[in-house]
């Protein structure tokens, strides 16, 4: 057993005060007691808030983060980045891989997120193109070495748009006829640890058809969850718009049965019957701030998003930067700016950004990835993030604040994150020299 006390902790039901916790050999939370005494010699904690899932990972992208940020064209957009995307995306092999893979999971880690779902599409091994689990392997093994849990989300891509037209030259290692996809599938449930679990996943409804989708759906769905990009940039709205004379979430929504095992990733671009539909059905919006800034992509309509109820999980996507605070923090202040209004996240029971973002997060992201991290709660994973309230700026301010200031204000407030009840190791020289030798080589 492994006890902990609190002298402030953002619970699944808001903050407390004097919370001890106790742990079982699993890293499990078995025992929560609210306005507590401190006991024995049980490690106190000032303030601490629960870790955070990660939605949406693309984890080789991580060794491209800072390499695009110059002009290629005349209007630079999503689509001239995503050709730089897929030069490296053809370099990698499946060692590089796992070493890209360990560091940024240890940076994830670091940062204070408890699990990843990676959306992963670089299918074909480097040099035997017939292999298709060795990238995934690869995700698998870091995945389990640095101690992150894993919902994996083996990707089906069969088209360049949803006209049919077939995948260009720097998209065949993500092909995969839905035959394959469904053998790989269920050879690699095999292949997980125990603290790690599987997904299905779509790249997008203009690079899968409907009716793959659906074969897909027919042979592997029983529950698990499912994750699509779903409207991410103008462009795309207007193709699917112009094809089938849907938008792409009505589509999905009149072609399945969208439900809370569905990620809509990006669902940047709705209208006021989309946010309707998505909330109303408890789908999650899958939520990059960081990346969908980077990109260009627009923004997610978020007040209205909460005004109906919706529930949404974070993600560090293309992990140009691996923040959850900062995630939540460009969040809010892309709000404010298109409405020219302050503290847009905030409802009458949660009024603090901090607490209200940091708490829907959490929960939606225990459900896409479907994994024990939905907080702290009785049966949840132990994860959390405890905050060093040492720092001047957190200097006598209750749970929220902190939170809060750690989103908006933070000059160098340090966190430690724990998973399963201990603090994480940390970064291990092997692990940083390896992604050294794998950048140098790459670049
Ligand atoms: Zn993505």
């Amino acid at each position: 057993m492994n006890n902990h006390f609190f002298k402030q902790a953002l619970l699944t039901d808001g903050w407390h005060e004097n919370v001890s916790v106790e742990i079982n050999n699993s890293g499990v939370l078995s025992k929560i007691t609210k306005n507590s005494r401190h006991q024995g010699t049980d490690p106190v904690l000032e303030c601490v808030i629960p870790a955070m899932p990660n939605c949406h990972s693309h984890v080789f992208q991580r060794a491209m983060a800072g390499l695009t940020e110059y002009k290629t064209a005349e209007n630079d957009s999503f689509w001239s980045w995503r050709d730089l995307m897929y030069k490296t995306a053809n370099q990698i092999s499946a060692e590089q891989l796992y070493h890209i893979a360990r560091y940024c999971y240890s940076e994830m880690l670091e940062a204070g997120y408890s699990s990843v779902c990676e959306f992963h599409y670089i299918h074909r091994d480097l040099t035997d193109k017939q292999n298709c689990e060795s990238m995934s392997l690869a995700v698998i093994n870091a995945a389990h070495d640095v101690g992150i849990q894993l919902t994996l989300l083996p990707v089906l891509y069969t088209q360049a748009h949803i006209d049919g037209s077939p995948l260009s030259e720097l998209q065949q290692r993500f092909k995969m006829s839905t035959d394959e996809y469904i053998s790989l599938y269920q050879s690699l449930e095999k292949r997980l640890f125990p603290e790690q679990n599987m997904g299905i996943c779509f790249h997008s409804l203009r690079a899968v058809s409907l009716e793959k989708m659906k074969t897909v759906l027919n042979a592997l769905n029983n529950g698990q969850p499912i994750h699509i990009h779903i409207a991410e940039q103008e462009a795309e709205i207007q193709q699917v718009l112009k094809h089938t004379g849907k938008r792409p979430v009505e589509l999905l929504f009149e072609n399945f049965d969208v439900n809370e095992n569905w990620c809509l990733v990006h669902a940047t671009h709705l209208n006021d019957d989309e946010i309707k539909m998505i909330s109303q059905s408890k789908t999650i919006a899958g939520l990059c701030p960081m990346t969908e800034a980077n990109l260009g992509d627009g923004v997610f309509p978020l007040k209205e998003f909460i005004q109906e109820n919706g529930s949404y999980a974070i993600g560090s996507d293309s992990h140009i930067l691996i923040n959850p605070f900062q995630e939540m923090q460009i969040l809010e202040y892309s709000q404010r700016l298109i409405r020219q209004q302050r503290v847009i996240a905030s409802t009458q029971q949660t009024q603090n950004v901090g607490t209200l973002l940091w708490s829907d997060s959490v929960s939606g992201g225990a459900k896409v990835c479907q994994l024990p991290v939905a907080g702290l709660k009785v049966g949840q994973m132990a994860n959390w993030i405890s905050l060093d309230t040492q720092n001047p700026i957190l200097t006598s301010l209750n749970g929220a604040l902190c939170l809060d200031s750690l989103i908006f204000a933070n000059n160098f407030i340090g966190t430690d994150t724990y998973a399963k009840g201990s603090k994480i190791a940390q970064f291990n020289q092997n692990i940083v020299q390896n992604y050294k030798n794998t950048l140098k080589s790459l670049r």
